[in-house]
């Protein structure tokens, strides 16, 4: 390609001592994310990166890094000298493409300058009505400003060196994963668990996840769904872990021995416990889940509440505001929604209750589990974990 990228980020230009491992965290994101494209060199600077490339296209690039969580936003731009003779060439040469590309007889633009090279004899209010003067006396009879509604844009940063930018991608923003530590998702085959390891790892989370099944209750392409969507929100996460659970000793146990309206609260409390372990033993310091307040029996706050007492550590819900919709939405942009559609039974719908408790009080949930052997049932489960890597 012959313009050069410049990848922006937003955030992280707010940190302070900690600025630099934030940078360095991010750098090693989009290089890992360039990482099947050869030949592209990366230059930092403050508060973005310029990317250029000789083999790679603009789009492939681009594509490549625009999931990349802390970055706002990738320019095109080219790059020429900070001499005003210079800019003026090239913008009436960048202009002139623009003009055809929108082919229209009339066009309303707009030229905007940020200024930061002090050597430069011009401020940026007086650069851009000087370019925006040129541009008109090269094309008068097509151009006319207007900057609230323009059909043309040309911005121009003029630094050590002028970039003039062509076209802006945006990107999603965020902090770049792996600078805010581990944390465990408990992942389902539905539609919001995915959608929270994207908000999760949207904050700099490092995401591991635990699935539950209930093998021969559930089945083995149930845990192949699960394994897809993994596949599905690694553009956004990066490398996962997925550990792999038998749920079926411990339900068969609740069912057999507990009432029929706490069957969901007790399987989410020993999901909880287990997560809780696996959690602990792999550094991560929170749990995330995909709950969504009020979406079913065990979301409500009396079922979050029975549900956080089997664990220690945090349990974050990204989910816990947002309509079914919204999730839905999201869902769909990332790429996680046709797979989580996909009709096969989940753990939770085993021995499911006709009518499940909405407003669990804790003391009667613990006196059901007091039936059980917790201890014995979990350090069993622990022995059918597998560990997926994806
Ligand atoms: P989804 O499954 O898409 O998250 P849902 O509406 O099916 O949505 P529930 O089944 O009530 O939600 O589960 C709530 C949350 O519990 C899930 O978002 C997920 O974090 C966790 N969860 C449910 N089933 C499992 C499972 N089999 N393994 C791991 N985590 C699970
Ligand atoms: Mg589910």
């Amino acid at each position: 390609m012959n313009s050069i990228l410049i990848a922006k980020y937003g955030e992280i230009f707010l940190k302070g001592q900690n600025r630099p491992f934030f940078e360095r965290t991010l750098l090693n994101n989009i290089r890992r994310a360039l990482s099947d494209l050869d030949g592209v060199e990366i230059r930092k600077e403050v508060g973005r990166f310029y990317i250029t490339s000789e083999t790679q296209t603009e789009d492939d690039i681009i594509n490549a890094i625009k999931n990349v969580f802390g970055l706002t936003s990738i320019s095109v731009a080219c790059k020429i000298p900070s001499e005003m003779e210079e800019i003026e060439k090239k913008i009436i040469e960048i202009a002139g493409n623009m003009i055809n590309e929108i082919g229209k007889p009339t066009i309303k633009f707009k030229l905007e300058t940020k200024r930061t090279n002090k050597l430069f004899p011009m401020g940026s209010i007086d650069a851009s009505r000087h370019l925006g003067g040129v541009l008109l006396d090269a094309y008068p009879d097509t151009l006319v400003v207007d900057v609230h509604e323009p059909e043309m844009v040309i911005s121009l940063e003029i630094r050590d060196e002028t970039f003039i930018i062509e076209r802006n991608v945006k990107c999603l923003g965020g902090m770049p994963v792996s600078s805010a530590g581990k944390g465990l998702l408990l992942l389902s085959g539905g539609i919001d668990s995915p959608v929270a390891a994207y908000f999760a790892a949207k904050r700099g989370i490092d995401i591991e996840a635990i699935h539950f099944h209930s093998y021969p209750y559930t089945s083995d392409r149930a845990k192949e769904k699960v394994i897809d969507l993994l596949k599905a929100v690694k553009p956004y996460c990066g490398k996962t872990r997925m550990f792999v659970v038998s749920l079926t000793d411990i339900q068969r146990e609740i069912h057999e021995k507990c009432p029929e309206e706490l069957m969901t609260i007790l399987t989410r409390r020993f999901m909880m416990k287990i997560a809780d372990r696996v959690a602990k033993e792999n550094n991560c310091k929170a749990i995330f889940t995909g709950e969504s307040l009020g979406q079913v029996a065990s979301q409500t706050i009396e079922g979050l509440t029975v549900t956080n007492n089997a664990t220690t550590l945090p349990v974050l819900r990204p989910l816990i505001c947002m309509d079914k919709q919204e999730i839905i939405d999201i869902a769909m942009k990332i790429g996680t929604h046709d797979i989580s559609i996909q009709p096969f039974e989940d753990c939770c719908t085993v021995f499911q209750p006709k009518h499940p408790a909405t407003k669990p009080q804790l003391e009667k949930v613990l006196e059901a589990e007091s039936l059980l052997d917790c201890e014995a049932l979990i350090e069993k489960a622990m022995q059918t974990i597998e560990l997926h890597i994806n």
